[in-house]
């Protein structure tokens, strides 16, 4: 009989990944790690805990993908290419299928992405999950939050709200059943980091950021951090044909507005860069839509194409329970 730290160590011991800049993996008291010349070291970690961040009794294997993902985006939304990451895992016991389960999405997404697993810890408590993940990026090519400028078109990637639906329908409250509402919930378990988009914003995007907890939150980082506004026309946010089936209309945008956990990335570009732009998009591996400006004036302006103000309903009617996505 495996003891409990054994068992758990059978499935995070060994990555899938083998890396030549990793001197020192798992298993000693510190992994011994190259960061090549020339390059800065982007650096981020992000904890899940039960009932906070993911639902009581939420998929395992789900739970493994979505750890890992949220912790690229963020890579991603900096334009760096993810190399190393650590786990530390919190669990009430080792139940080896939870285990099993788990170290199959997050190998499974690491392994897509060339991510090496270079060390860990586990200790037993209430489910928690803490993912440390590092990547490379040239030295002053980093996306920041500060850089965008009066002028600067702004974009996100895919769809928005896909997740804040499938919030809903994994707590029953939309029509359940339907494959729409199947595939939302997988966009709200599996998200989707948008490394390749982040890669190829390089050179190209001013700022950027990954949509975590909601556009008008995340890009409001953006005005914030760059000192600026902005204006938004609701028309243009990209919406799925899944969404659009169950959210269409105002109630819809005030969801694609607010609703987090999509890991989209919201990112500004300079007018003289569109042609630059156009041709990187097919490295995206996703689409893009252009959803409004940056403008000198502070705050936020959400416009409608007839240009009257859309102004969201207080508490619109899809946020009852929010999870919580502090990225
Ligand atoms: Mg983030």
């Amino acid at each position: 009989m495996l003891s409990e730290f054994a068992l758990i160590e059978r499935y995070f011991a060994h990555s899938a990944v083998q890396r030549g800049d990793v001197a020192l993996g798992v298993g000693d008291d510190a992994a011994l790690l190259r960061v090549p010349p020339g390059v800065e070291l982007a650096a981020t970690v992000d904890t899940l805990i039960e009932g906070v961040h993911f639902l009581p009794g939420a998929d395992p294997e789900s739970l493994g993908h979505k750890a890992l993902a949220v912790n690229l985006s963020d890579l991603a939304a900096m334009g760096a290419e993810p190399a190393w990451v650590s786990l530390a895992l919190t669990l009430p016991g080792a139940d080896e299928r939870w285990l099993e389960g788990f170290a199959r999405g997050f190998h499974a997404l690491a392994g897509a992405h060339g991510v090496q697993l270079v060390g860990g810890d586990t200790t037993r408590g209430a489910l928690s999950i803490s993912v440390q993940a590092f990547g490379f990026v040239p030295a002053g090519e980093a996306l920041r939050r500060s850089a965008a400028r009066p002028g600067d078109l702004i974009y996100v990637t895919g769809t928005l709200g896909d997740a804040g639906l499938g919030l809903e329908a994994a707590l029953g409250r939309l029509a359940a059943g339907s494959e729409q509402a199947a595939w939302l919930v997988g966009r709200l378990n599996r998200p989707t980091p948008r490394i390749a988009a982040g890669l190829a914003l390089r050179g190209i995007a001013h700022a950027a950021i990954d949509i975590s907890d909601g556009l008008r939150a995340d890009l409001g980082h953006i005005l914030a951090a760059s000192g600026v506004g902005a204006t938004v026309h609701v028309e243009r946010l990209p919406l799925s044909p899944a969404f659009i089936a169950l959210a269409g209309g105002e109630a819809g945008w005030e969801v694609a507005l607010s609703a987090g956990d999509d890991y989209e990335l919201c990112f500004t570009v300079p007018v003289a860069r569109e042609a630059q732009l156009a041709r990187a998009l097919a490295d995206f591996g996703c689409a893009c839509t252009r959803i409004g400006v940056i403008e000198e004036q502070p705050g936020l302006r959400l416009l409608r194409a007839s240009g009257s103000a859309f102004v969201p309903e207080a508490g619109g009617g899809y946020e009852h329970f929010r999870l919580q996505s502090d990225g």
